[in-house]
């Protein structure tokens, strides 16, 4: 038996059209998964789509604001009228605002909440009655090392994250009867477009993190492939609610 087999599974990624959730969308892709990847940017997605075709497996993009419920409700009916069924779900799409917290507005912080948070929530909601259906199913929501640690540029940031960990506790415990495993990954400093923006704003920051962290580098979307083949696959069937760092030891080392 092979435990990471994902022959026959069907994943939705959102922001799967690049970084992170590009990284655990060829993560599944190795491991045989059939792979829909969402996001705004179908000209990222062009690329994408060739990566994980590159893998032997069908490979589809579906375009969707996750901010907007009916969007986010439609990609899960797609993902299943085009390949069948709906086996794993990644809550990858996420933004960052980097303020102090007195300068925010009130738009700034419902947009992160929302893209981060409240979009993870509804579309787990949409994709429950699918994987319910399937007799299962693997829940995967991207947290951040601002899960655990506080910092002053992010408050609504640091929020949505800490709000995933819980969100995670919470689902686990509710569709565990259900076959339906959700746990959540806490990236450390990976090496993204988001993280690029944040290295021109803030100075020394890309140093700062090498130096920090056990691993001496920053992480890449490569980095990011095995958990997600862990995560999704027969292996990780008595794992549920967990919240597993990926950090090259930065949350561990002094
Ligand atoms: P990217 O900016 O490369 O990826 C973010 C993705 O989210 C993009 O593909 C983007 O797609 C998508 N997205 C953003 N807003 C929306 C929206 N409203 N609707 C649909 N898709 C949206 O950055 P990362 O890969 O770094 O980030 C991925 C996740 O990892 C995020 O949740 C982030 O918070 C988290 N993370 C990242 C870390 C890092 O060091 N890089 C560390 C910890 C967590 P499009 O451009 O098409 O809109």
């Amino acid at each position: 038996m092979n435990l990471f087999d994902l022959t026959g599974k069907v994943a939705l990624v959102t922001g799967g059209n690049g970084g992170i959730g590009l990284g655990m969308a060829e993560g599944m892709a190795a491991c045989g998964a059939a792979i829909v990847i969402s996001g705004r940017n179908a000209e990222k997605a062009r690329g994408a789509l060739d990566a994980l075709r590159a893998h032997g497996v069908k490979a589809a993009f579906l375009p969707a604001d996750v901010t907007k419920k009916a969007e986010g409700e439609k990609l899960v009916t797609e993902t299943e009228a085009q390949f069948g069924r709906l086996d794993i779900l990644v809550n990858n799409a996420g933004t960052a605002i980097r303020k102090m917290p007195q300068d925010y507005t009130e738009a700034e912080w419902h947009e992160v909440l929302d893209t981060n948070l409240t979009s993870a929530f509804l579309l787990s909601q949409a994709a429950y009655h699918a994987m319910k259906r399937a007799g299962g199913g693997k829940m995967i929501n991207i947290g951040s090392m601002m899960s655990m640690f506080g910092a002053p540029y992010a408050a609504p940031y640091g929020s949505s994250k800490g709000g995933i960990v819980q969100m995670t506790r919470a689902l686990a415990t509710a569709w565990a009867p259900d076959n339906i495993q959700v746990n959540a990954v806490l990236p450390g400093w990976i090496d993204t477009d988001l993280t690029r923006r944040a290295r021109q704003q803030v100075a020394g920051l890309h140093e700062r993190v090498a130096a920090r962290t056990p691993a001496a580098r920053w992480g890449t979307p490569g980095d990011m492939a095995g958990i997600a083949a862990f995560l999704a696959s027969p292996a990780s069937d008595f794992v549920t609610g967990a919240a597993i760092p990926v950090d090259g030891g930065f949350s561990v080392g002094m």
